[in-house]
């Protein structure tokens, strides 16, 4: 029903399906907009990156698999001086560098990014994420591995299918949902640009859609509950940190990048997008995070080991044999990384002044919630076949 209460993370209703549905018709043209802009587009990766947990084979060698990576003269750095490289160049920081030299920027990170001389930078649209023919015991092995991060020593180990006891504690059971959500919205768009082995076209494909995800409720409600997650993010971090300024910065800069020639945007044009979006979700508190991780209830470390763990889920995507998946399960796992520390360290007094953001984390963060944002309209596009269906039966 899609007046069900989604309840995020305390038995209250924060908010309904419906409600999310509405919000996301307004905004999508304007978030697909957002992407296929210049700062959003690229995506910079190490797509040959050894797996360090088994030795994993690529053996999806279909051209579905395949992702194409931009000409290296486009972003050929050597005549760059060091202090404008993107690397240096693409950093928000929040206030001063630790003075005790705890903990630093870097053991504040969800997750792993790339950032070596292997990478290569891809044009987002031109490889959009769809069917590709992965699967088989070799993904089985890899969302296994996936979620058996989510098992924290002295909980009822959570199995890998649903419809395990869902544990108690609220970050636990929240670990689980980002990961479910993200599998289930890997499922909605490989369902809705299907390989079609007749006509040879990518089209929605009603059955497997309801095979992955349709029938599921609660698969489906995870979607809706990152969609949440990610909404509070860019709430949170547009109050925070002035994303526009930095973005005209990294653009205006673009040391010696040829990447953005034919395709401008001006920073007055990403400031309303921005400005639009973040009005748009911050109308209603979508995803309360006041009650996580409270020193007087959570055990010692909890926040550190979750940390850790989802950065061992996003070094798992090194382990992917497809290309193509890999590259959009390692933008998503930065892009959830991205949003659970703007979560949970932006308002930690002990953390947040030696936060950063980087070009590359603000990309995935984006590019993840405009995934979410298509799942649910496929979702509900889905939803029009199913009832169509019905009818014709
Ligand atoms: P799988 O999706 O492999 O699921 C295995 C088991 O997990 C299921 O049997 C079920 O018990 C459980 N499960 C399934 N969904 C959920 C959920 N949402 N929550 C909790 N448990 C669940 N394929 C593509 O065609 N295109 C892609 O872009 C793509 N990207 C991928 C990215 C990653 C990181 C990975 C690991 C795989 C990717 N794949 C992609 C493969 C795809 O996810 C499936 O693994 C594959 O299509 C086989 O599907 P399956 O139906 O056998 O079950």
């Amino acid at each position: 029903s899609p007046d069900f209460c989604l309840q995020i993370i305390t038995p209250t209703c924060n908010t309904t399906f419906s409600y999310i549905d509405e919000v996301n018709d307004r905004i999508r043209p304007l978030v697909l907009k957002l992407v296929t802009s210049p700062f959003f587009r690229f995506f910079k990766l190490n797509l040959d990156k050894q797996c360090k947990f088994w030795n994993a084979q690529h053996f999806c060698a279909t051209r579905n698999c395949a992702v194409d990576i931009l000409p290296t003269e486009q972003y050929n750095w050597s005549n760059v001086p060091t202090e404008l490289l993107p690397s240096k160049l693409g950093e928000i920081h929040r206030g001063s560098k630790a003075s005790d030299g705890s903990e630093t920027c870097e053991d504040l990170d969800y997750c792993h990014i790339d950032d070596d001389h292997h990478c290569v930078f891809v044009d987002l649209p031109s490889n959009p994420e769809r069917f590709t023919g992965y699967g088989g015991a070799q993904s089985f092995e890899v969302w296994k591995a996936i979620y058996s991060e989510n098992c924290f020593p002295n909980t009822a180990p959570m199995t890998f299918a649903e419809g395990a006891e869902q544990d108690q504690c609220v970050e636990k059971n929240l670990f689980y949902r980002v990961i479910s959500g993200l599998h289930a919205s890997v499922a909605v768009h490989l369902s809705n640009e299907y390989l079609n082995p007749v006509t040879e076209q990518f089209e929605p494909n009603l059955k497997i859609f309801m095979e992955r995800v349709g029938k599921f409720n609660d698969r489906l409600s995870n979607i809706y509950f990152n969609y949440a997650l990610i909404s509070q993010a860019i709430v949170k971090l547009g109050e925070l940190a002035a994303v526009p300024e930095f973005i005209e910065m990294n653009t205006e800069s673009k040391a010696g990048v040829e990447l953005l020639e034919n395709t401008h945007t001006t920073s007055a044009e990403y400031a309303e997008m921005l400005d639009t979006i973040s009005l748009e979700l911050s109308s209603e508190k979508l995803f309360d995070t006041h009650l996580l991780f409270d020193p007087k209830t959570v055990e010692p470390g909890l926040k550190e080991e979750f940390r850790s763990r989802f950065r061992n889920v996003s070094a798992i995507m090194d382990c992917v044999g497809c290309d193509r998946c890999r590259m959009w399960g390692k933008l998503q796992t930065i892009g959830y990384g991205t949003a659970l520390k703007v979560l949970f360290e932006l308002e930690d007094p002990t953390t947040q002044h030696l936060l950063k953001f980087r070009r590359i984390e603000l990309v995935a963060l984006f590019n993840t919630f405009d995934r979410l944002s298509k799942s649910i309209s496929s979702i509900n596009n889905f939803k029009k076949m199913y009832l169509k269906h019905l009818e014709e039966v």
